[in-house]
């Protein structure tokens, strides 16, 4: 028996010829044909892009076709139940429910809604997914721009119809508020649970390696094409291209980031109007931070935790990141005149560096 049976009737000399001349036919053979390359799956979902990227992927191209048309339709999924774009989705129809009229709602936009509650309640309020009335008024909704700054009355009117302690998940699945007009708004936890959901398909179809990214919101899972880390640039928050460094996904992480350089406005003093509101004040969050990015275990939580973390700052938000967050980390990146000064938590700062981008 083995490999070879023909192999053992000849000359033993013979033999290891035979031997020989095989193996170095197998090692040329192997060499011929090429390592297996990344592949890159690439589209739209939740008002913006996204991109796939599958490491050394075996897959050939109608396999590749069948699990971007399976991404799509989880995509679609995610959207028919939490898009407020959507006017038939079920997060609208909760908005635009009465008080006491309970809408039933499925198990994914239940988890979100979970996460959501208990990331507002562990953030005091800094995310808050109910604040959509404020983000309207203030010029981040259907609305459109002001014209000024809201005066006390709206911003009164608005506050008095947000808030995440109106909101109840029952534990059979419905979803209550004890104020009519409150509007439930995921635009910040939505992507990331994107993210998550994608990457959890992908696992179900036996991929190991792969990056996920929505919008900017990323999860690494294995490792990339060359075998190392997977790594991920963190823009410098300014008009630029450029990056301040590259963050390392070690141990299947997400990175996630919020600030006030891509969405915003000058108002007619000259002043930054970004798309965050602060719960507290009512008002579009207005500090020397451009930008705040979050290593989580789950893109869920970097994006939620990003948002939070912006509205907080450093002084408040690292020590709660400490007590409340051990596993995530946070890099703020604050406006100094002449550039940015960062401000990270002991992980962050690890897995920064500072390095040429690789080629994508
Ligand atoms: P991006 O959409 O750029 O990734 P975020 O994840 O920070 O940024 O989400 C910003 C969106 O979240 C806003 O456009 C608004 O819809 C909503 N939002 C604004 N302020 C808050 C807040 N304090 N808590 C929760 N959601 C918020
Ligand atoms: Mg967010």
């Amino acid at each position: 028996m083995g490999v070879f049976p023909r192999l053992r009737r000849g000359k033993p000399w013979k033999l290891k010829i035979e031997y020989w001349i095989l193996n170095i036919l197998f090692l040329a053979l192997s060499a011929c044909s090429p390592p297996p390359r990344d592949a890159l799956l690439t589209g739209q979902t939740m008002g913006t892009s996204y991109s796939i990227r599958l490491a050394a992927s075996p897959l050939g191209r109608g396999d590749l076709r069948r699990l971007q048309a399976d991404i799509d339709a989880a995509l679609a999924e995610v959207n028919r139940q939490m898009s407020t774009y959507l006017s038939d989705s079920e997060i609208s129809r909760f908005n635009r429910a009465e008080a006491d009229e309970p809408v039933a709602i499925s198990p994914d936009f239940q988890h979100v809604v979970r996460r959501a509650l208990e990331i507002a309640a562990a953030t005091g309020g800094a995310f808050d997914p109910t604040v959509g009335a404020l983000v309207n008024l203030w010029g981040f909704g259907p609305d459109g721009r002001p014209c000024a700054a809201p005066a006390a009355e709206p911003i009164a009117a608005a506050r008095a119809i947000t808030g995440w302690r109106h909101l109840l998940l029952t534990p059979d699945g419905q979803l209550a508020k004890d104020i009519p007009d409150l509007r439930l708004d995921l635009g910040a936890i939505a992507k990331g649970f994107g993210v998550d959901r994608v990457a959890e398909l992908l696992r179900a179809r036996g991929r190991e390696h792969f990056l996920v990214e929505i919008g900017g919101e990323t999860l690494g899972v294995g490792r990339n094409g060359q075998g190392e880390s997977w790594r991920v640039g963190v823009l410098k928050p300014d008009e630029s291209a450029d990056l301040q460094g590259i963050a390392r996904l070690t141990g299947g992480r997400a990175i996630a980031t919020s600030g006030d350089y891509r969405n915003f406005y000058r108002d007619e003093t000259g002043e930054l109007r970004a798309h965050i509101v602060d719960p507290r004040t009512a008002a579009p969050v207005g500090h020397a931070v451009a930008s705040v990015s979050v290593l989580a275990g789950d893109c869920l939580t970097a994006d939620a935790l990003a948002t939070a973390l912006f509205v907080l700052g450093p002084d408040e938000g690292l020590p709660l990141l400490a007590e409340r967050f051990p596993d995530v980390e946070a890099l703020f990146l604050v406006r100094t005149g002449d550039g940015f000064r960062e401000i990270a938590s002991p992980g962050f700062a690890a897995a920064l560096r500072y390095e040429p981008a690789p080629a994508l």
